[in-house]
């Protein structure tokens, strides 16, 4: 990051602290915030300490024009190993009240999907079963429509309340995001915080919902990469067809670029195998991706996120970050 910018973003920490909203730190590197271990620093770390805390930060960098990023548990997210030059907030501390009535939760989105779960669990009400496995907050489960084992977010949540840019917070029905498989509205607008979200379960056998989770959790330690750090599935599976079948087709298991390596247990899964960077992680999904498109014709687009420069901060498309590194590939419709 250039020396005037590290000034400026000094300042704003410095102001963010005078504010007494919460944790700042500068400079913290991101890779201990990410399920892969990789990112360089964020220029501000922000941690608020409350739902209001949390507002309030929102407003106060809007209304300076100040970049910012929400970030969950980055369980989606690869993050450039230049970090990030922008204040990036967590939700995790701050988005964390649940609250039970009858058949209804409503949870700040720093909430962990796999702690909702085991609530719901608890209470006898079915509806987050296939969440049991998915790493990440509720937040960050919005904005990728998070799914598994045949279900997903957009089919339990009701309704969602977002902080917009120059609006405040407001409570929309769950049809305004436009959830779609592993996509929202959150991708195509980046400038919206979900702040909390209510979810419609239904009562149901406590026995058979413990059943569901542990046969969902047992496939996922026979199937997945599980100790090694990763962000999920890459690819996006290009219906009717399976990402890790394609490129478990085409040889890719155990291709290793850097310390980043095409897991052996499942293809359409990237490891860090040690002290791997975000450069090495491009390089390997766009071998990937060429290999498929040789053999098959067909384009893999990515889900997880990328965050950071040189494509710019929040809402980065990864179509400008492929076409921009000239690694573009045609699209057979094109
Ligand atoms: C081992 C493993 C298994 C996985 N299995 C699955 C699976 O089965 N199904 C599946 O769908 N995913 C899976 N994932 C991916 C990941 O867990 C999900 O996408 C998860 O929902 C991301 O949540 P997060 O809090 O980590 O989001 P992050 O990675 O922190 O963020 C993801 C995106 O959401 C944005 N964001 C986060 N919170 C907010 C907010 N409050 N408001 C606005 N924007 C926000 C971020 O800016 C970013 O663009 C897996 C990941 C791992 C590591």
């Amino acid at each position: 990051m250039k020396e005037t910018a590290l000034k400026e973003f000094a300042l704003v920490a410095r102001d963010l602290k005078s504010l007494e909203i919460g944790r700042v730190l500068e400079e913290e590197p991101l890779y201990r915030h990410t399920s892969f271990r990789i990112g360089g620093p964020a220029a501000v770390f922000l941690e608020p300490s409350g739902e209001e805390e949390m507002v309030a930060a929102l407003d106060w960098l809007h209304g300076r024009g100040i970049p910012m990023v929400v970030l969950g548990l980055g369980t989606n997210l690869l993050v450039s190993d230049r970090g990030v030059g922008a204040v990036v907030i967590s939700s995790v501390r701050s988005l964390r009240q649940v609250e039970f009535r009858g058949h209804l939760v409503r949870a700040g989105t720093g909430v962990g999907l796999v702690r909702l779960a085991h609530l719901a669990e608890a209470r006898g009400l079915s509806g987050l079963e296939f969440a049991v496995s998915i790493p990440g907050t509720l937040g960050g489960a919005l904005v990728m429509n998070a799914g598994a084992h045949g279900s997903a977010m957009a089919a339990v949540v009701r309704r969602v309340t977002i902080w917009q840019p120059g609006r405040g917070a407001e409570t929309l029905d769950g049809q305004a995001f436009e959830f779609d498989y592993r996509e929202s509205r959150f991708q195509r607008a980046p400038e919206l915080v979900a702040l909390s979200a209510e979810i419609e379960l239904e009562p149901a056998d406590p026995v058979a919902i413990r059943d569901r989770m542990a046969h969902f959790m047992e496939y996922r330690k026979r199937t997945q990469p599980v100790g090694e750090p990763n962000a999920g599935s890459v690819f996006k599976n290009p219906a009717p067809l399976y990402a890790g079948k394609l490129i478990d087709s085409v040889g890719a298991k155990g291709w290793r670029e850097g310390d980043a390596e095409v897991s052996a247990v499942h293809a359409n899964f990237i490891v860090n195998r040690g002290q791997a960077r975000a450069i090495e992680v491009l390089a390997l999904m766009r071998r990937v991706r060429r290999a498929v498109y040789q053999a098959y014709h067909v384009v893999l687009r990515p889900e997880i996120r990328w965050i950071g420069p040189p494509e710019g901060g929040a809402g980065t498309s990864w179509e400008n970050l492929w076409y921009a590194a000239g690694e573009g590939l045609t699209e057979p419709s094109a």
